[in-house]
């Protein structure tokens, strides 16, 4: 199985050394990553200017720019010819639970593997012991369900492991998880004010069957099913009935 890695962190993160190690007996990894870290990065992609892409031994290519470039050259250009059979993106140091993945560059990276066409998985470590173990351990046996029970196209995976060494896996929804709308402003050495955002603590609801949950309460390695349809399908027929006015509902 050949499965291209990237993450969010950065080439030298020791998550996606973690995960490299891990599925390297049993697939051709290669590793196409962002040169610095790139969290929160979200799906941008780099337009504006040129991207530089540098083979830093073989199969480890580093890239100027976010996950989600990182996944278009990969599939569209260094494994054109030989695409991956997966992306797996992290493991990332940190969770990526509920609002978080539309933040996540490391989310992104697995939800433009799968607008290419490629299963996408994103990997996230929740617990605060930063040990990458347990990730690691699941990935090849997730990477093996997978190969037996291909995902329809499109589809990407949400992991996200918990603290400790859990042999229970949860299927979830996302939840909700908010930080503290914190604007810190302060002063820089010389004198001029400076903001720095999204700091502060993270709160989450506890949502029976959510990602948040299975993490944080039950202690459970979490898997979520994402679409790339962001649709509220709810508010279709509503919509419908409203009245504009100057202008008629098809
Ligand atoms: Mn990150």
């Amino acid at each position: 199985m050949r499965i291209l890695l990237t993450n969010d962190d950065g080439i030298g993160a020791e998550g996606l050394q973690a995960l490299h190690d891990a599925l390297l007996p049993t697939c051709e990894v290669w590793v196409v990553a962002p040169d610095r870290e790139q969290s929160a990065a979200s799906h941008a992609i780099t337009l504006a200017r040129p991207l530089r892409i540098k083979e830093r031994r073989p199969r480890w290519f580093e890239v100027d720019g976010t996950p989600t470039d990182c996944v278009y050259v990969g599939v569209n250009h260094l494994l054109k010819a030989q695409p991956p059979d997966a992306v797996c993106s992290g493991i990332n140091d940190g969770p990526n639970l509920g609002n978080d993945v539309l933040y996540s560059g490391t989310v992104a990276a697995a939800m433009e593997s799968a607008m290419l066409g490629v299963p996408g998985i994103a990997l996230s470590h929740a617990g605060k012991d930063r040990d990458f173990a347990t990730a690691a351990r699941f990935a090849p046996a997730l990477l093996a369900a997978l190969v037996a029970n291909p995902l329809p196209g499109h589809a990407l995976l949400n992991v996200n492991f918990p603290t400790g060494a859990p042999k229970r896996f949860a299927i979830t929804t996302l939840g909700n998880r908010t930080y503290a709308a914190e604007v810190v402003q302060t002063q820089d050495p010389r004198g001029r004010s400076f903001h720095w955002i999204g700091g502060g603590d993270a709160h989450y609801e506890d949502i029976p069957g959510s990602d948040c949950s299975a993490v944080f309460v039950d202690g459970a390695i979490s898997i979520t099913p994402l679409s790339l349809d962001l649709t509220d399908h709810r508010l279709l027929d509503t919509l419908r009935g409203w009245k504009v006015p100057g202008y008629a509902s098809k």
